[in-house]
């Protein structure tokens, strides 16, 4: 009885060929998932270019595996969006209560949640204004109590 050995390794190397190319092939496609996903993040981020480039760079050459621990410790905190102008806006259309902290609309004149006076009289003009802001909207007088 002849035993051929030779055909044995072979189709035994060439199945273990194909599983490490599906692996090699499922790291790939792993590794170019996160690029995908460092790319729509750092550019939901920043427009700083450089910051974009070394993130990219980080993931794309030192593994993910080392590269997006390094990219979360370099990366902005703030999404771009969190940080658009509305916001600043809404802040500077509301007055902070003194006492109690609670955001109030500019129109009120007592806190919605204490009742304490919102807005002081301008010592030149008589008109009223928020308690935060340090000049008279009215006539540029210097708040002396802001
Ligand atoms: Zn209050
Ligand atoms: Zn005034």
């Amino acid at each position: 009885m002849e035993f051929n050995l030779g055909d044995i390794d072979v189709s035994q190397l060439a199945n273990l060929d194909k599983l490490w190319m599906a692996i090699v092939i499922f790291v790939l496609f792993l590794w170019l998932m996160c690029i995908i996903y460092v790319v729509k993040d750092i550019s939901a981020r920043t427009d700083n270019q450089f910051l974009q480039i070394i993130s990219i760079l980080f993931v794309t050459f030192l593994t993910p595996i080392i590269g997006l621990p390094l990219y979360r410790a370099i990366r902005p905190v703030w999404y771009k969006r969190d940080k658009t102008p509305w916001r600043d806006a809404c802040l500077a259309s509301s007055i902070e209560c003194e006492s109690c902290g609670c955001l109030n609309p500019k129109e009120y004149d007592c806190c919605l949640q204490c009742g304490k006076k919102l807005k002081l009289k301008c010592k030149e003009c008589d008109k009223e204004y928020p308690h935060n802001y340090h000049y008279c909207p009215y006539c540029g007088a210097p708040n002396l109590d802001a």
